[in-house]
């Protein structure tokens, strides 16, 4: 199939020219028609498979030019990563239309965005919380809304998004198209689209778990964090080979311990993302290597869920995910829109098992390597990786935090006082033993005759 066999326009026909693509993707070639016909459409399609392009194209294709203010097509992301993305994507594509387009997220100036929705949009690309305050402002009208997208709506909900995506349901138009992309097929997705989609058309173009075919998939077995460090070292030296590597660890601290042991090994070639780091920082690093300044990004998985980086030599599992789908989300950045890529996962012992999950979820196994004889094996451990000392058994020790917390209902201590009202007069009384008050005439007589 080719771009002359959809049923594009001459701006899009030329846009893409520009871009140099050849084909459709195979996402591209089935949404198109089902998307322009104006059913809901659920798509499942991993990144890099050019789904932006998949939803976009048949929305543009038909999105008429008009000067009104209000939105006509919403499109939610989960992180702010991917509305900076996704806004370029689609102004690649509108180079040679006349449309206004504006991605808005949290953790910036809401008040800068609102002069911003005041100029008038045609395409807004958001962040679910973002969104929801900028419509409750009632700068954001969303009255004109036709077309709904909810992009990544696994991690979307993953991240806990499902209560914003309801309220943002609640003040849409009812009659919308609804297009929802999803790398995997879970079971709250399931749930969220029998419950708000009308009879939707399925499209899918992997299995959910199946790798892409293009990725070379290695392993190692490397026992501990510090010889993982001497493996991706004596790894990274081949700069020419390993020339734009996205390593992947779980956490935060993981990804900050990797970070200044890289910045050691190779300075100023590694950059890092995690949900910790400031909105600019995490942009800026993303663009440093896109951009190739740096060769390394070091990334946990939900900071680098959609992102699309060209190029990316290397996917490097820093550690081995405990989700499979996360290992597929991860590769997925590696050998995109049909280039060769190459995935390297290192597990410890303790994490087989995690490897043996991926490998049944792909139904293959993942070709081993062994480690070259110059990679030190460090007996070096971490904190997490040390033994946990326990103690033995001892029913007549009570530990401190063993003892039973108050009932959910019994007050706090603070809160266990009574209020008896007349806090002066009871602070007076206590100070004079007897009540006092300036108006108790009988009292006071009383007491003047004994
Ligand atoms: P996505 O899956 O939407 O994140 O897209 C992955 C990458 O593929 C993006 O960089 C797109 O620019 C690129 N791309 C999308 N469609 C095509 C196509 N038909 N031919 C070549 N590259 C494409």
């Amino acid at each position: 199939m080719t771009f002359q066999d959809l049923n594009l326009n001459t701006p899009l026909y030329n846009a893409i020219e520009d871009l140099g693509f050849e084909t459709p993707t195979p996402i591209q070639a089935e949404a198109f028609n089902v998307i322009a016909s104006g059913k809901d459409v659920v798509g499942i399609a991993q990144t890099g498979t050019g789904k932006t392009f998949a939803y976009m194209l048949p929305i543009l294709r038909h999105l008429k030019f008009s000067k009104q203010e209000n939105p006509r097509v919403l499109v939610l992301v989960p992180t702010r990563e991917l509305v900076v993305q996704v806004v370029s994507e689609i102004e690649k594509m509108s180079k040679y239309i006349n449309n206004r387009v504006l991605g808005v997220y949290g953790g910036t100036n809401i008040n800068t965005q609102k002069q911003a929705v005041a100029q008038g949009l045609d395409i807004i690309v958001a962040t679910p919380g973002r969104l929801y305050d900028l419509a409750v402002s009632r700068v954001l009208q969303l009255k004109s809304i036709q077309k709904l997208v909810i992009d990544e709506v696994d991690v979307m909900l993953d991240l806990g998004f499902r209560h914003q995506l309801m309220n943002i349901f609640d003040i849409l138009p009812p009659r919308r198209q609804n297009i929802m992309f999803s790398a995997t097929m879970t079971k709250d997705v399931d749930e969220l689209i029998t419950d708000f989609f009308i009879n939707p058309m399925k499209i899918s173009i992997a299995v959910s778990g199946t790798p892409l075919e293009n990725i070379k998939q290695e392993r190692y077995d490397v026992p501990n964090f510090y010889t993982k460090v001497n493996l991706l070292e004596h790894l990274l030296h081949d700069k020419d080979e390993f020339s734009k590597v996205l390593i992947f660890v779980a956490f935060k601290k993981m990804a900050d311990r990797l970070f200044d042991k890289l910045e050691e090994l190779f300075p100023n070639e590694s950059c890092v993302i995690h949900s910790n780091k400031t909105q600019n920082y995490r942009l800026r690093s993303i663009e440093q290597f896109r951009e190739g300044e740096h060769r390394l990004l070091v990334a946990t998985d939900v900071m680098a869920r959609g992102l699309d980086i060209e190029g990316v030599s290397h996917v490097i599992n820093f550690d081995t995910p405990d989700y499979p789908e996360n290992y597929m989300h991860r590769i997925g950045r590696t050998g995109r829109a049909e280039k060769e890529g190459h995935s390297i996962l290192f597990s410890t012992g303790a994490e087989q098992e995690a490897r043996e999950r991926i490998e049944a979820l792909m139904q293959m196994p993942i070709t081993i390597q062994v480690m070259a004889d110059d990679v030190e094996i460090s007996k070096e451990l971490i904190e997490e990786e040390r033994p946990q000392i326990k103690e033995h058994y001892n029913p007549t020790k009570q530990r401190e935090d063993d003892v039973p917390g108050p009932a959910f209902h019994e007050k706090k201590e603070k809160n266990q006082k009574e209020n008896l009202g007349g806090s002066y007069r009871r602070e007076i009384a206590k100070k004079y033993k007897k009540p006092k008050t300036r108006g108790d005439k009988n009292y006071n007589r009383r007491n003047k005759k004994k």
